[in-house]
């Protein structure tokens, strides 16, 4: 699963979803372990080395580096969601400024896009698809109690945004996590795109 996810964090590192160093990725490990980037990485060309073990409250077991300081709200994730095997977050700049211009909103609601099933649940672009946002913290482990409140109506978008900051998406494989990735960033822009043009 670690060199999908190498290939994974290269796609996303040369689509620009996270520059200068920012986003993080892991895939579950056995028990409470997750296998989590190292803070402060280029996130083109990640080795395995890069990587460091780490339990779901982001302390350090194994591994060159620390973890990224988001690390705390993987890890909740991967307890609220047995079956989740990986979590990717991203920096990209539409869900960074969206998120700004809805800076009174606890979720963006999409309704009418055919790309709403590429999430796992979604079956038809009638069905309306609440992306949550919660306000930034630099205290992730608010962050991560404040997912857990929200849990049972939050999970059912396979992300999150975390407001002028970016996207969590996660999926029972990377396939799946990488998929819910890219289908939100595109709901994301479309709906950036079409507030743009919006009289
Ligand atoms: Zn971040």
């Amino acid at each position: 699963m670690l060199s999908e996810l190498l290939a994974t964090c290269d796609y996303i590192a040369k689509r620009n979803l996270c520059p200068a160093t920012g986003g993080n990725f892991s895939i579950r490990q056995s028990g409470d372990k997750m296998l989590m980037s190292a803070s402060g990485k280029d996130k083109a060309n990640l080795k395995a080395s890069d990587f460091v073990v780490c339990n779901f409250q982001a302390q350090w077991l194994e591994g060159e580096g620390k973890p990224s300081a988001e690390a705390a709200l993987h890890g909740m994730i991967y307890r609220l969601s047995p079956q989740t095997q990986c979590v990717l977050h991203t920096h990209s700049i539409p869900v960074t400024v969206l998120s700004m211009l809805e800076a009174h909103e606890s979720a963006i609601r999409f309704h009418g896009y055919e790309m709403q099933k590429t999430i796992a649940g979604f079956h038809s672009h009638e069905e309306t698809l609440n992306l949550f946002v919660f306000d930034n913290n630099q205290h992730i482990p608010t962050l991560a109690i404040q997912l857990m409140d929200n849990w049972q109506e939050a999970h059912l978008a396979s992300g999150l945004i975390v407001r002028g900051h970016g996207l969590y998406s996660w999926g029972n494989s990377v396939h799946e996590a990488k998929r819910h990735m890219e289908g939100l960033e595109f709901l994301v822009e479309c709906e950036l795109t079409r507030k743009r043009y919006q009289k």
